[in-house]
């Protein structure tokens, strides 16, 4: 199509996410401009980067399968940094393990909404009305795996374990898992992601604030897909959808008319899980 059919097919699917908004009322808004959305599978840059995407199963704090798929993206910055953390943690006996990384809002509402209380009020869970880092394709959870046995190393805790002793600064652990863990976070800490104090297995990219919140299915992200799957129930994944139809300019103009400012600097406001 031409720029004037693409543009006046964006309005169209812009419109319609804000009618949307407004019958749910719930997804995150915020002013922009944002960096394009270039979100990357991790296994297509790095094959010996390994999955455990236990949301993808029911081995998970919630005991559902809250993906379709088990897969792991993040905006190419984020991914290819994370690509040089695999790379040097090899020449040290290491890989990476991945859990989790972009993960679509609206499992993030998921979550929050089947979460116990006592998760939601100790801040173990991100707020959907904040969105998460996740959700920008700029957060990672992450243990590492033996490159001689393929068996993940020992860390303090089991992955969305939410105890005082998955603290990134937890000492009531064994030596074995306090050396892994400290191993885990010096080799990410150069490359731009640093651990949530809360979490060890929970890092964030440091330029997660210049991505937009965003709420596309894996599908959507294929390299092979012929066009984004659009979610009628999902304002955010519309807008994302227009975003393949004409230029980032554009779209960032226009969702900063239908987005609002929702960061926050405080313990409740990071995503954790
Ligand atoms: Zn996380």
């Amino acid at each position: 199509m031409n720029r004037r059919e693409a543009l006046g097919r964006f309005m169209s699917v812009a419109l319609s996410a804000l009618f949307v908004r407004d019958e749910r009322g719930d997804v995150p808004v915020e002013h922009g401009p944002f960096r394009k959305t270039d979100l990357v599978e991790l296994v297509e840059l790095d094959p010996t980067i390994r999955l455990d995407v236990r949301y993808a199963t029911s081995d998970n704090f919630l005991k559902v399968r809250m993906y379709d798929e088990a897969r792991a993206f993040l905006q190419r910055p984020a991914a290819e940094a994370l690509v040089r953390v695999n790379q040097a943690l090899r020449s040290q006996g290491y890989g990476l393990l991945v859990y989790d990384a972009y993960r679509p809002w609206s499992v993030t509402r998921f979550m929050w909404e089947h979460a116990r209380s006592e998760w939601r009020e100790g801040g173990y869970l991100a707020n959907p009305a904040q969105g998460s880092q996740h959700n920008r394709g700029c957060a990672v959870d992450l243990t590492m795996y033996n490159l001689s046995s393929g068996e993940p190393v020992e860390m303090p805790t089991d992955f969305d374990d939410f105890r005082a002793t998955a603290h990134a600064d937890a000492v009531d652990i064994t030596p074995a898992a306090r050396c892994n863990r400290e191993l885990l976070v010096a080799a990410m800490r150069p490359h731009g992601f640093n651990v949530l104090r809360e979490e060890w297995w929970h890092f964030d990219f440091q330029s997660y604030r210049e991505y937009p919140i965003l709420d596309v299915g894996f599908a959507s992200l294929c390299s092979d897909s012929p066009q984004p799957q659009l979610s009628l129930l999902n304002p955010s994944g519309v807008l994302e959808v227009a975003a393949h139809l004409v230029e980032h300019e554009v779209v960032t103009a226009v969702a900063g008319l239908v987005k609002q400012p929702t960061r926050g600097t405080s313990r409740r406001d990071h995503d954790v899980s």
